[in-house]
């Protein structure tokens, strides 16, 4: 049985003012012990919010494939871990297209989160142009096999159906499509993995999830928890969330 992720992805949000949310936050977590839930923040926030949540961890939101290394800019696993991150988000589209990583890059990041102990929420998702053609399974299938890291027999790793097109829009699938999609990336992990082991990882979806949609998003099949966006960033539009989830 897997238990529910309910994860926070602040993205470039988030300076030490917002630390009584992570605070509140963290509060709610402790109140649903039934449910997981994390917090993926800037990496200058990762160490100030350690000190103000308690037992739910937290952690950034990308990490380079190498553990050091001249690459300006980057942070690398070991880092996140020292500032006391106990995840990392990887492959997020918004860097997938922001930053160009490819499936390979991903997969490399990944790996290097899972090798410093970190558990791992890997992003993947169509375009809208995609899914109208009628594409979004084999994108994002490809996606999965092409960025599930080697070793991924357990649940510190999950996966985020977020489609692009449903991200900060207020839109979101219909509950079907999202059925439809978590079933074929179980179906793909099963193909890669073997039952056992893609039986254990989490499929969270994510986009535009909110206080209003979460329950009937999380009672769709296969969906095992949310990565959510801007309703994660104060605690009145994310605790909603958690309970849909308890
Ligand atoms: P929104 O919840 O703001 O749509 O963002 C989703 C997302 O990209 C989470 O990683």
């Amino acid at each position: 049985m897997r238990r529910k992720l309910v994860a926070g992805n602040w993205k470039m949000n988030g300076l030490k003012a917002s630390l009584p949310q992570v605070e509140a936050i963290a509060a709610a977590a402790a109140a649903h012990p039934g449910v997981d839930v994390a917090l993926g923040l800037p990496a200058t926030l990762i160490a100030p919010a350690v000190a103000v949540a308690g037992a739910m961890p937290v952690g950034g939101q990308d990490c380079h494939a190498n553990d050091s290394g001249a690459h300006t800019g980057n942070i690398a696993a070991p880092m996140l871990v020292e500032a006391g991150a106990k995840l990392v988000i990887v492959g997020h589209s918004e860097r997938r297209a922001d930053q160009g990583e490819t499936d390979a890059d991903v997969k490399g990041k990944a790996e290097a989160g899972h090798r410093h102990g970190l558990d791992v929420i890997l992003c993947v998702g169509e375009t809208l142009d995609e899914r109208d053609a009628g594409q979004a399974e084999a994108v994002v299938t490809a996606q999965i096999a092409g960025s599930l890291p080697d070793g991924a027999d357990g649940a510190w790793l999950s996966i985020a159906y977020e489609p692009v097109w449903a991200i900060g829009t207020g839109r979101t699938p219909t509950e079907a499509d999202v059925a439809a999609m978590h079933g074929a990336i179980r179906a793909k992990l099963t193909d890669l993995l073997g039952t056992d082991a893609a039986s254990k990882l989490r499929i969270l979806y994510g986009g535009s999830v909110n206080g209003a949609n979460a329950a009937s998003l999380l009672a769709c099949a296969d969906v095992d928890g949310a990565l959510v966006g801007g309703a994660s960033l104060t605690a009145d539009k994310f605790v909603p969330i958690i309970e849909a989830a308890a």
